[in-house]
């Protein structure tokens, strides 16, 4: 699938970052369309779907990318091939939340069995990403 394809954009944030966290960072980066959004056109109407994991060990995950899938069918007319799930960096990357989630395969084969795409990633921080550098936080390959 292109991203010129893609309808829908969710983003899976951590239950426990997002305790302090409005989310704003990750929707700023995709409606500038940088840091792990970059190959999303700008001109395409593409709609952003934020929810948390749950809880370890991404709890409520199966059940609301169900509902996704069922709803974004049903009133949008959109198919799952027009879906694409990002795991926002609070999740995917040792971060100032805390280190990357230990959950992530699980996470992911959740929504690959759901036929959902999934890209890892969403907001980058430059205070983590200077820290990354310094070696403080483990190394991360973005999906761009
Ligand atoms: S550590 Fe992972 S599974 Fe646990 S709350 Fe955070 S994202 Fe969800």
């Amino acid at each position: 699938m292109t991203d010129k394809k893609v309808k829908i954009i969710g983003i899976i944030q951590c239950d426990f970052a997002r305790e302090r966290c409005s989310g704003f960072g990750c929707m700023n980066s995709f409606m500038q369309r940088i840091d792990a959004f970059t190959k999303y056109p700008k001109d395409e109407n593409i709609m952003v779907v934020p929810f948390n994991c749950g809880g370890c060990p991404g709890r409520r995950i199966s059940r609301v990318a169900s509902n996704l899938i069922k709803r974004a069918k049903k009133k949008a007319e959109i198919e799952k091939d027009g879906i694409v799930i990002h795991l926002a960096s609070c999740i995917v990357t040792d971060n100032g939340h805390y280190p990357t989630c230990p959950h992530i395969d699980y996470i992911e084969k959740i929504l690959k069995r759901k036929g959902l795409k999934v890209k890892k990633g969403s907001y980058k921080s430059k205070t983590a990403t200077k820290r990354r550098e310094e070696g403080l936080y483990e190394p991360f390959d973005w999906d761009e």
